[in-house]
């Protein structure tokens, strides 16, 4: 009965490609062409941070430079799908910016499926970076807090909207760089319900990792509350 209902759907409403807007055979979201100008993230990565690798790096040695210096990050894992490139950048603006909101489940698989070494270390939540509630009136929707809600119908993981808030309003990260931006964010989220975040392990669902300053503010204000350990899972991220 469903599958009649489904064929007569994509008889009327056949799916997209959400790139170019090409009628493809299936729901898997981009046609071969934009398929393939998409730059996945795959192994080698770094265990940790999930920065890519040029080459595999020799036995035992999977971390990054950086990582194996043990820099203080608030980070247990990092994982993005794809990188920030050209091809990526179009489809993420389209969907932070221009209502193209039905994108969230194309990114969402991708999320679920970069996200497998966190979800096999164990987490216990999902939190959407949150936005200013005057930006939110803005732009109408949470493009994270839309992707975290697709990537629970695929990993059932528990999803929380409101513990994290961004209680002070900041000028867009784009307009500063390096120190400038973790100034421009220092103490601007905090957490509502700590009770909820105490001995947790959370994952924090954000559309783009550009220098990870959004990211750590979050993950300080989460570990504040108690957050047992905190990961990141990003649709792209800059490398
Ligand atoms: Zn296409
Ligand atoms: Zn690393």
């Amino acid at each position: 009965m469903w599958a009649f209902f489904d064929n007569l759907l994509n008889a009327i409403l056949p799916p997209r490609c959400i790139k170019c807007g090409a009628v493809i055979a299936d729901d898997s979201g981009l046609c071969a062409d934009c398929f393939n100008e998409i730059n996945f993230i795959s192994a080698p990565y770094c265990q940790k941070c999930g920065h890519p690798f040029e080459t595999t790096p020799s036995a035992g040695k999977m971390l990054c430079g950086r990582c194996m210096k043990n820099l203080k990050t608030p980070f247990r894992f990092s994982r993005s799908a794809v990188h920030y490139d050209e091809a990526s950048k179009n489809l993420i603006l389209a969907f932070k910016f221009m209502d193209k909101t039905d994108n969230a489940a194309t990114l969402a698989r991708w999320l679920n499926l970069a996200g497998r070494d966190i979800w096999a270390a164990g987490v216990d939540l999902m939190l959407p970076v949150p936005l200013h509630y005057t930006r939110l009136l803005k732009r109408r929707y949470n493009q994270c807090a839309l992707l975290a809600a697709e990537l629970h119908k695929l990993n059932g993981v528990p999803t929380d909207y409101t513990s994290l808030v961004k209680h002070r309003r900041t000028r867009p990260q784009v307009e500063f760089s390096g120190h400038e931006r973790i100034k421009n964010l220092k103490g601007a989220f905090s957490v509502k319900h700590p009770e909820k975040i105490k001995g947790k392990r959370v994952v924090l669902i954000d559309d783009v990792m550009t220098t990870g300053s959004t990211l750590k503010e979050c993950a300080l204000a989460l570990k504040r509350a108690g957050a047992r350990s905190v990961d990141t899972l990003t649709v792209a991220r800059v490398v």
